[in-house]
């Protein structure tokens, strides 16, 4: 973690709180401490594993790992770059990650994903990480937006530049799973918009919609919406784990 290196700022200057880097230090220190505490347990199905922030072998094997750079599917003609296909270990490490309150697992998830994504470093512009937005209610529930963390994990592997604000949610929607395609997209219309204090920054940048699930895709679909009204010149989606047949 270089980022700790001494002469680096420990304070935050406006709010005075420590920065991330000497976070980061801190939790390097205490990791044996905290291995000894909460020693390391895999976060989909709860075995014992030798460190934090992994798998264990048998979920490992059970990920359906998608190993190619090209993207996968067509979804309403968008590029798709999901690490796994959903299935029961996908969803237990989301859930785990989502609901589990095992935000760290962000950067394992952020690894996997990375892997599908194509090369940007050598780009002039690099490509815009736009988190699906959580409602604010939502956000305040769970304290924090589990696309907006990837994306920032996205960026800091070199895959882009996170613009965390580029869509906003403007009203809750029911969850919505259960419903039909038309129905979701109902529920939907009109709840997911641009921010149009944004909209000049997204004009004729790659983009890419950064989510943790694709299931229906209409949540990727408004967002898409959403974003092609201020038009990038090329989109893309990026998820951890997408639902078989999708298209
Ligand atoms: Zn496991």
């Amino acid at each position: 973690m270089d980022a700790a290196l001494p002469g680096l700022p420990t304070e935050c200057k406006p709010c005075h709180t420590m920065s991330m880097a000497v976070v980061a230090n801190l939790a390097r220190v205490f990791l044996p401490v905290v291995d000894l505490l909460y020693p390391p347990r895999c976060p989909a199905c709860g075995a014992a594993i030798a460190a934090q922030d992994g798998l264990c072998l048998e979920c490992w094997d059970s990920l359906a790992v998608l190993s190619s750079h090209a993207p996968d599917v067509e979804t309403v003609a968008t590029p798709v770059y999901a690490a796994t296909l959903y299935n029961e270990t996908s969803r237990c490490l989301v859930l785990s990650y989502k609901h589990g309150g095992r935000i760290a697992l962000s950067r394992l998830l952020a690894r996997l994903i990375a892997a599908r994504m194509p090369d940007v470093v050598l780009q002039k512009q690099q490509p815009l990480l736009i988190p699906v937005p959580l409602h604010r209610w939502r956000l305040w529930q769970r304290g924090f937006n589990q696309a907006a963390l990837l994306a920032s994990d996205l960026a800091k592997l070199g895959k882009g530049e996170v613009l965390v604000d580029g869509l906003v949610r403007n009203r809750r929607t029911p969850s919505l799973g259960g419903l039909g395609r038309e129905a979701r997209e109902r529920a939907l219309t009109g709840a997911i918009a641009l921010n149009p204090a944004r909209a000049q920054l997204i004009a004729g940048r790659d983009v890419i919609l950064v989510d943790d699930v694709l299931t229906s895709g209409a949540t990727s679909h408004a967002c898409m919406t959403a974003l092609r009204s201020a038009r990038p010149a090329h989109l893309a989606i990026a998820c951890f784990a997408r639902v078989e047949g999708i298209g």
